[in-house]
């Protein structure tokens, strides 16, 4: 069945970011078939099954939201006035306490399904259970392929109790086994639905256990996503502990490769964003996560000179999943750091928000870019609304005027994921129904 998205201003995202004013595309058997200017295909052939005009509007590859935790959105809301610590302490901690596999697999449909209407179709997401439930995690990633989006599960592990209540702090056996019987049962790398291995953040492990459990994703390919010198504290704690920096801890272990995320990165040193770029691991930016808790804003200027690469990621201390407002404070957040206008473009961001994120996850020669023979992964902005007129670049509209509510159309394999701006086949006020009364009886008033 070959579908047509045409006339619309289409930004390939390709090596040379071209970008087609009145561009088509063409889906066929859920991959891209051909993308170019529209006159050039209606010139040489103009049969399809399905024709989407899509004039007034922006097509781009689908958003990689490269980390997030979904079901800390059942605690949205709660503890914004506070700083990490106390964050986590007072709202996010005894929230996750409490939560069973139903409440994880809501808090999972709504963040996926949030995620999806906001224009992404593939997450990151990162999600620790006390060690007597071990089941959420079932649930998280059962909502996640009933919303059919490309998916990255970063199963947090602890094994160290420091400030982190005991329940969340596992044996490094338990740890081995539960990811040895995730991979087993849900890794799926045929429908880009893979597992991570995640130390949450090295603060809460042992770097024996880490090296050990870091070993399985070296022999299964899959990448390692880790929180990394997101606060000055954690910096300084690892370098008491250890005496070295994140990122050398990380290289010592030889865990540092191109599937290396390093979440955050706000106060990387110079040696940490050498290791990054020689290694061609990726640095994570949440620019909404880190301003919000006032972390600090990451060296992005510095480690673009490096050569790092950078995706990004809505995280969850943020309050919303809309990709395309951290993709506008990814671009101006670095500006003020050394007070140079330059120091991010559009271009750089819509790449960080798609194929950055896509390479990370080893899944680039898949999705990630408007390409002939790619997965026919597509996101359609509305720029015909009072906020994005007129358009003279469609990318610099799309980063510095465009919100979620403006995603008209998801195409994940070629499929409608959103049409007309509803997600197809929810009924998204059951989801919030559902939602609300999980989080009543988990937060009486
Ligand atoms: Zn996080």
């Amino acid at each position: 069945m070959k579908k047509v998205i045409a006339h619309a201003y289409v930004a390939t995202v390709d090596d040379h970011n071209t970008v087609y004013p009145d561009g088509t595309v063409v889906m066929e058997n859920g991959l891209i078939q051909w993308v170019g200017p529209s006159k050039e295909y209606e010139r040489n052939t103009n049969e399809h099954d399905q024709q989407y005009d899509m004039r007034g509007k922006l097509v781009i590859p689908g958003l990689v939201n490269a980390h997030t935790h979904n079901v800390y959105y059942l605690m949205r809301g709660l503890g914004m006035d506070l700083e990490l610590k106390s964050w986590l302490k007072k709202a996010i901690w005894p929230g996750l306490l409490r939560i069973g596999k139903h409440e994880a697999y809501l808090g999972s449909l709504l963040g996926n399904l949030e995620n999806l209407r906001s224009g992404v179709t593939c997450v990151a997401d990162n999600y620790y259970m006390p060690k007597y439930k071990k089941e959420n995690i079932d649930g998280v990633l059962q909502a996640a392929r009933d919303v059919g989006l490309r998916f990255l599960m970063a199963r947090g592990f602890h094994d160290f109790a420091f400030n982190i209540p005991e329940e969340f702090v596992e044996s490094e056996d338990e740890i081995r086994q539960e990811y040895l019987r995730l991979i087993d049962v849900w890794h799926d790398p045929e429908h880009l639905f893979q597992m991570a291995i995640s130390p949450v953040n090295i603060l809460y492990n042992r770097l024996e256990t880490v090296a050990n459990i870091g070993a399985i994703a070296l022999e299964h390919g899959l990448p390692i996503h880790t929180h990394v010198a997101e606060a000055r504290f954690e910096v300084e704690e690892i370098r008491r502990r250890h005496g070295k920096t994140y990122m050398e801890l990380f290289d010592q272990m030889g865990l540092v490769n191109t599937k290396f995320h390093a979440v955050h990165s706000v106060f990387l040193e110079e040696v940490d964003m050498k290791i990054l770029a020689q290694n061609g691991g990726t640095a994570i930016f949440n620019p909404a996560s880190n301003l919000l808790l006032a972390s600090g804003v990451a060296p992005i200027e510095e480690m673009k000179k490096h050569g790092v690469h950078i995706a990004l990621g809505t995280d969850a201390p943020n309050n919303n999943q809309d990709l395309l407002e951290s993709m506008k404070l990814a671009c101006i957040l670095p500006r003020i750091t050394h007070y140079n206008p330059l120091a991010m473009t559009s271009k750089e961001v819509l790449r960080m928000a798609t194929i950055q994120g896509a390479r990370a996850m080893g899944i680039a020669d898949c999705v990630g870019s408007l390409e002939v023979g790619k997965r026919a992964d597509i996101t359609v902005v509305n720029m015909e609304t009072l906020h994005n007129s007129p358009v003279h670049d469609p990318v610099a509209n799309l980063v510095y005027s465009a919100n979620q509510s403006d995603v008209v159309a998801v195409f994940i394999d070629g499929e409608p994921k959103v049409m007309d701006g509803s997600i197809v086949g929810w009924d998204v006020s059951d989801v919030i129904r559902d939602v609300g009364d999980a989080v009543r009886s988990l937060f009486p008033a």
